[in-house]
């Protein structure tokens, strides 16, 4: 399973099939992307990256320059399109990729339910994209801050925002993910192959840091908002 994340001045769709492609050695029952394109557009598909890239080319043009994309290894709810990331809140504002697992996703689901939020899958991840569409008042860094503290479990998360075509927001806790660096864009990804014919400068993510991606930079921050610095690491080798 992975996860990669782009936005910049390239196209966005090849980036993260590539990236994808790159991660398919994880292994993966199915796939999917969300890009920024006149809103949130997400396709997804079980089965291989093939089927993936077959959806994508029936559509007119997907020109976009922010996305993410997810290969699956399910975990909870079966292999299905419907079970694929990206995850997108009820309101199609908030989309998510996720690995790893959310234990304490059925008290969340319940807590959402009684609010009135309708659920439309049955994993774990699908709570990530409603409780951050519920806490989500304008800042999406604060708002992942608020949802890492309430959930529990293993996770990687890359999620963009309907209100912010600029940016997108990670977060790692027990689960890979590293923030590549470029002056064409800037990345997430699992591991480094995603992204090493884009880049060799990356941030080594540690658990709980916040990344804040633009097209111009990547700014990471501790869940109470304050910024951290840390050493770009340098890939030297080659694969
Ligand atoms: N637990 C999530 C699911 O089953 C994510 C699985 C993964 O890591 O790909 O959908």
């Amino acid at each position: 399973c992975g996860i990669v994340g782009y936005i910049g001045n390239a196209e966005a769709v090849p980036v993260l099939l590539n990236g994808l492609a790159k991660l398919e050695y994880r292994g993966y029952d199915s796939a999917g992307i969300s890009v920024y394109h006149d809103g949130i557009y997400t396709i997804k598909a079980k089965g291989r990256l093939a089927n993936l890239a077959e959806k994508i080319d029936k559509e007119d043009t997907l020109s976009s320059h922010m996305g993410i994309g997810h290969t699956r290894w399910a975990t909870h709810g079966a292999p299905s399109d419907r079970n694929s990331h990206p995850h997108n809140s009820q309101s199609g504002k908030i989309s998510v990729v996720h690995n790893g697992i959310i234990e304490n996703y059925m008290e969340i689901k319940a807590f959402l339910q009684e609010k009135g939020y309708v659920f439309v899958s049955e994993t774990d991840t699908e709570v990530v994209a409603q409780l951050f569409d519920y806490y989500y008042e304008g800042n999406p860094v604060e708002t992942l801050s608020k949802v890492v503290r309430k959930v529990r479990g293993a996770y990687a998360l890359a999620i963009m925002c309907i209100d912010h075509p600029d940016s997108l927001v990670a977060v790692r806790k027990d689960c890979p993910l590293l923030a590549g660096l470029s002056s064409d864009g800037n990345y997430v990804a699992s591991d480094i192959p995603a992204l090493l014919e884009y880049t060799r400068d990356y941030y080594l993510l540690d658990d709980n840091e916040i990344v804040f991606l633009t097209k111009e930079g990547v700014t990471l921050y501790d869940l109470d908002g304050n910024e951290i610095h840390k050493d770009v690491f340098r890939v030297t080798w080659d694969i």
